[in-house]
């Protein structure tokens, strides 16, 4: 912990007066283009991921980078959600996976969570993604992890779309919804692409959406 502490020291001595400009305006409000939905796994780090700065992503993180389809209960994410879509008025989503990932691990073996119950009712919203994978390659391991975070995203995706805030700027095409998955060695990251029907590279997928678009 120690290191953490005499990191906020390093932090206000060196870097806040580098950046106090951009402080000051950000003490009175807020209005990031992006929210970042992302597992709450150690080795991510959004900002330093995307080179952006604070202000710029509204994230949200859990286990898994669930987000739970709307119901009429309340929970962190649902009025996370909510208030940067509704509220903050957002323009893109991102729903970011990425390699290793112990709560896909523990998707894929249920019976191996009993000592965590809560861990085990929260990965219940990934029962979609490995049903999809068990039907699609004909097994479910260790081996489907890939597999599994993949899918994992894109459900998390369509559970996204049943927001009521999200659904409502969707029929207007004034967002826009994002699957990626992080590579943590590698440092790669792999966007869905509707033509292509699957993960392919960040650069590739956004050049081509360029060029949909301006076609
Ligand atoms: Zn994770």
């Amino acid at each position: 912990m120690d290191h953490v502490i005499s990191g906020v020291a390093k932090f206000q001595r060196d870097v806040y007066p580098e950046k106090k400009e951009t402080f000051k305006k950000l003490a009175s409000g807020q209005s990031p283009e992006v929210l970042f939905i992302t597992c709450a796994d150690s080795r991510i780090d959004p900002n330093l991921v995307t080179q952006t700065d604070p202000g710029e992503l509204f994230i949200c993180r859990n286990a898994g980078n669930i987000v739970p389809p709307h119901s009429n209960q309340t929970g962190g994410m649902t009025a996370s959600i909510e208030f940067a879509v509704a509220a903050l008025g957002v323009s893109h989503i991102v729903v970011c996976g990425h390699t290793d990932c112990g709560a896909m691990k523990g998707a894929l073996d249920p019976s191996k969570l009993d000592s965590l119950p809560h861990v085990k009712e929260w990965l219940g919203h990934c029962r979609c993604a490995t049903e999809v994978v068990k039907e699609k390659e004909g097994a479910l391991g260790v081996e489907q992890l890939g597999e599994v975070t993949k899918e994992n995203v894109l459900q998390q995706l369509q559970h996204l779309r049943t927001h009521p805030a999200v659904a409502a700027k969707l029929a207007t095409n004034s967002i826009q919804l994002h699957a990626w998955v992080y590579d943590i060695e590698t440092g790669l990251i792999h966007v869905y692409d509707n033509d292509a029907e699957g993960f392919i590279e960040m650069e590739q997928a956004y050049a081509e959406r360029k060029l949909a678009a301006n076609a």
